[in-house]
């Protein structure tokens, strides 16, 4: 892997970086959207773009010019940048998409390569093999053998200045996604497309696509530039930036204008649908639904892109934001209950907080833990794996709020869900300085369950008695035998006075 990205915030997996790229004699802020350019249709000009959306970076198909006369002799002759009238870095694909959807391409990686080179592309892609999701597990190592032979091609073909895109197949298998990602960082190629997930976009299943990258990042290790090819709906950009992608592109903003679909953060709308535009750009400040109705069907379509794209890189400043301040999760988890689908990426996001934990900065602002999956967040995690490490007396009670009896107890230590427990000393320190709800969940009352389990279990020897209040059964169920467990609920109305008397026990937000 070559040197050209350095990461300069982060938060979870996710992070603001930098891309140097030489030939373009630029540096590109990461996360960052790339628009799709199809050089016989533009939707939006590339001038417009770089004038009204500040795009310093775009994407096209050089296939697509190779294979057409006109354009391949435009594009030798005064170059890309030319041909598509565009300052800024210019991303070309190689007809590996063609080659997944028509299944033949007349092209191999030396050619186009070469090609991509001569006409002064500015990062570079070989003809890599798209495999599908779902295939056998024969096809998918067959046809990564050839993206590893495409990659090797790719080395020993004069790229100058260039910048090569390695990208990483294996279709849904985590192991081959794990492993080519362990290889492709070896090669001396420079940023690392994850393919092959378009099916998983369309369909929705965004699960799978966080197993993938996650799978394909453990290989790839944290130095190295991700681009999530194909992925261009907004409301799967925090997800996946927080799962460690740091770069998209956007066909989808044109496509989806060209059949009046509207997107947003929360999902797509047909133009059909809304009475209401939710939206505050200038297209949608300047038009109502039915205005935009009786907009000859160009104009709309063009209108329509506008949008689309506004409301993506809206997102990907919100996004950027949230990493400086560190509360992408949180913006993660508002978009994942804004669409089933998100919410179950975020799901699977959380079934790798070990690994995120090991990413996640140590010191940020206070998290706010808001539903059942938040207990799952690697604030939360950290905080359990630190329980070994506490130094405990012989006798202690973890309460929730109050000392329900007249037992005398070496220490009295709070336990709040769905951290658990913790010694006072430490309730103004990150991350048990969260903001979390005064009715906790059951999911969060069985994570602190848990994390009562694991200290005591690092200390046989202790006496232990836990004040919880109203926890669910199954989150009492959990708890250790041979901890002495009462219910604050009850023991408040029958002792009003003793209760109150242990108030200052309480974390004043609580
Ligand atoms: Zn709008």
């Amino acid at each position: 892997m070559s040197n050209y990205f350095e990461r300069l915030a982060g938060d979870a997996a996710g992070r603001i970086g930098e891309i140097t790229i030489p030939r373009a004699n630029m540096t590109i802020e990461t996360p960052a959207l790339l628009p799709v350019i199809n050089p016989n249709i533009e939707t939006v000009s590339p001038a417009d773009l770089q004038a009204n959306f500040g795009v310093d970076i775009l994407i096209t198909n050089a296939y697509i010019i190779y294979t057409n006369d006109d354009l391949r002799a435009e594009a030798k002759d005064q170059g890309v940048h030319e041909l598509l009238d565009f300052e800024g870095a210019i991303v070309t694909d190689s007809g590996s998409f063609q080659l997944a959807e028509y299944g033949d391409i007349d092209v191999t990686t030396r050619d186009i390569l070469s090609f991509q080179q001569t006409i002064g592309a500015d990062i570079a892609t070989p003809v890599d093999i798209p495999t599908p999701p779902d295939v056998t597990r024969g096809q998918a190592e067959q046809e990564l053998a050839l993206t590893k032979k495409a990659l090797a091609d790719a080395e020993t073909t004069d790229t100058g200045s260039m910048l090569v895109n390695a990208p990483i197949q294996g279709s849904t298998f985590v192991d081959l996604r794990e492993t080519a990602g362990k290889h492709a960082v070896t090669t001396d190629l420079d940023v690392f497309p994850i393919g092959g997930v378009v099916p998983l976009l369309n369909n929705y299943q965004f699960a799978t696509m966080i197993d993938v990258v996650i799978a394909a990042k453990r290989g790839l290790g944290p130095a190295a530039p991700v681009h999530l090819f194909g992925a261009g709906h907004p409301m799967m950009f925090a997800l996946a930036v927080a799962a460690g992608c740091d770069m998209f592109d956007s066909a989808a903003y044109a496509i989806y204008a060209r059949d009046d679909r509207y997107l947003t953060v929360r999902g797509t709308k047909h133009l059909d649908e809304l009475e209401h535009l939710p939206c505050s750009c200038a297209v949608c400040a300047g038009h109502t639904p039915a205005e935009f109705q009786s907009l000859r069907t160009s104009t709309r379509e063009q209108r329509l892109a506008e949008h689309n794209l506004a409301v993506s890189y809206a997102e990907l400043r919100r996004i950027k934001q949230a990493i400086r301040r560190g509360s992408l999760l949180e913006l993660v988890e508002i978009r994942a209950r804004s669409h089933p689908a998100v919410y179950d990426g975020y799901r699977a996001l959380l079934d790798h907080t070990a690994e995120l934990e090991a990413r996640d900065p140590v010191r940020k602002a206070s998290p706010f833990i808001v539903s059942a999956a938040s207990a799952e967040r690697p604030e939360v995690y950290r905080h359990h794996e630190r329980l070994s490490r506490l130094r405990v007396p012989d006798s202690v009670l973890l309460t929730e709020g109050g000392v329900p009896t007249e037992h005398e107890y070496d220490a009295v230590w709070r336990v709040v869900p769905p951290f658990g427990p913790f010694p006072r000393a430490l309730s103004e320190t990150y991350p048990l300085t969260a903001e979390i709800p005064e009715h906790s969940s059951i999911a969060a009352q069985q994570t602190a369950a848990a994390a009562v389990c694991r200290l005591v279990e690092a200390n046989p020897d202790t006496e232990f008695s836990l004040a919880h209040n109203k926890w669910a059964m199954s989150a009492v169920d959990a708890l250790p035998e041979r901890v002495t467990v009462e219910s604050l609920g009850e023991i408040s109305n029958s002792n009003d006075s003793k209760w109150s008397s242990y108030n200052y026990l309480r974390i004043d937000r609580m």
